[in-house]
């Protein structure tokens, strides 16, 4: 179906994943633009996840190898402190702060000294297998770089969320394992995990009773000094319940993405081995077992990431679209418009829907239905 010259009524298939719930999160990115107070006061330290075992964590340990003025929240996320003194002053909220995504979807990097050959190739390949997928370019650093990343051989794998400014660093333990690298490149990008999304209980539960913390009992399994997975900037265990909030800024395009390598496992942050995430009936039987996966780009993990860094040539399609620039953020919304912009050899891709696209079209490009059933018709 990829190279379109004449037709008259076109139908473009794709295996229908689930329901588009585009507008409820663009909802979301309202508040997930609000400015954060900051706090003084308590700060409440590092949960550190031992249950996403794939991510590397291990029980009670704070890296000491962040990015400067960070901690750790959600097993892997280096996140600034202010803003998670903010969001403990008021969980409810559970925002944190603003991503910027990279520039012209360039990402300068560079390796520290620790990284030896062996490990700054697994990087370079890992870089490799996004850019395969997506628009983004990565390169080494050059000296008039404003902001880049630093690859850092540690004892965890950890990233922040987006572009911060100056230096960042990725911390990467797990170097054999190419799909934990893009998860915390990934994070870098701008993205977060997948169970924060602000819709996710439609399809996931998170079950307290299973995380640790969730006990008072001395000594039962789930009080968080037994279970001791979270600890506060003292040292003492605290829940790690905190670990399950809904980040207002995650999941922010697409269907919800049980297939995301950037999904929590199903016992993640478990006391007592039951699971802290069911996946919800409609999807149980599929999913449960699959979250967390550490394999593959789920589609979604392509499309939405090429959407934000797209590849040269590339136009988007979305019912209801009225952008001019055929954009992901602001896409077009007829496909007559949409064909005749989108440039010669580029790739015009569409979200489900039906459009109508009676007429002839003779220059060579591409359509690509995206995660859905995408209907040209009259
Ligand atoms: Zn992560």
């Amino acid at each position: 179906m990829n190279k379109l010259c004449t037709l008259i009524s076109l139908s473009i298939t794709l295996l229908t994943q689930t329901t588009f719930a585009q507008d409820s999160r663009e909802a979301a990115t309202t508040e997930y633009m609000d400015a954060i107070a900051q706090r003084a006061g308590n700060r409440t330290l590092s949960p550190v996840d031992s249950a996403i075992a794939s991510e590397g964590m291990s029980n009670g340990l704070q890296p000491d190898d962040l990015t400067p003025g960070y901690v750790i929240v959600d097993g892997d996320i280096q996140i600034r402190a202010e803003e998670l003194e903010s969001f403990l002053a008021n969980p409810a909220r559970a925002v944190f702060g603003t991503v910027n995504y990279w520039g012209g979807s360039t990402v300068p990097y560079d390796f520290a000294a620790n990284v030896n050959a062996t490990n700054q190739q697994n990087a370079i390949n890992a870089m490799n297998a996004i850019s395969a997928l997506t628009g983004v370019v990565f390169r080494v650093r050059l000296g008039g770089d404003a902001d880049w990343i630093r690859f850092n051989a540690s004892t965890f794998n950890n990233s922040p969320v987006g572009r911060q400014g100056g230096q960042q660093i990725i911390n990467i333990v797990s170097w054999g394992t190419q799909i934990i690298i893009v998860h915390e490149i990934y994070h870098s990008l701008g993205f977060w995990h997948e169970q924060s999304a602000p819709d996710r209980g439609t399809y996931v539960t998170i079950n307290s009773g299973n995380i640790c913390g969730s006990s008072t009992v001395p000594g039962n399994p789930c009080n968080a000094a037994v279970c001791n997975l979270c600890v506060d900037g003292a040292g003492t265990p605290i829940s790690c319940a905190f670990n399950f909030n809904i980040t207002a800024g995650a999941g922010l395009w697409g269907p919800y993405d049980f297939d995301s390598f950037m999904h929590y496992g199903r016992t993640a942050f478990t006391c007592n081995g039951g699971d802290t995430i069911t996946v919800n009936p409609t999807w149980n039987a599929q999913w449960q077992s699959g979250i967390g996966q550490r394999t593959h780009f789920s589609l979604i993990d392509e499309l939405s990431c090429r959407g934000i860094y797209p590849k040269v040539g590339d136009r988007w399609l979305r019912v209801g679209g009225s952008g001019s620039g055929g954009t992901f953020f602001n896409p077009f919304g007829g496909f007559s418009t949409a064909v005749l912009f989108t440039p010669l050899n580029g790739t015009l891709l569409i979200d489900p829907g039906t459009y109508s696209g009676v007429g002839t079209y003779t220059e060579a490009k591409t359509l690509r239905a995206t995660f859905g059933t995408v209907t040209i018709g009259s």
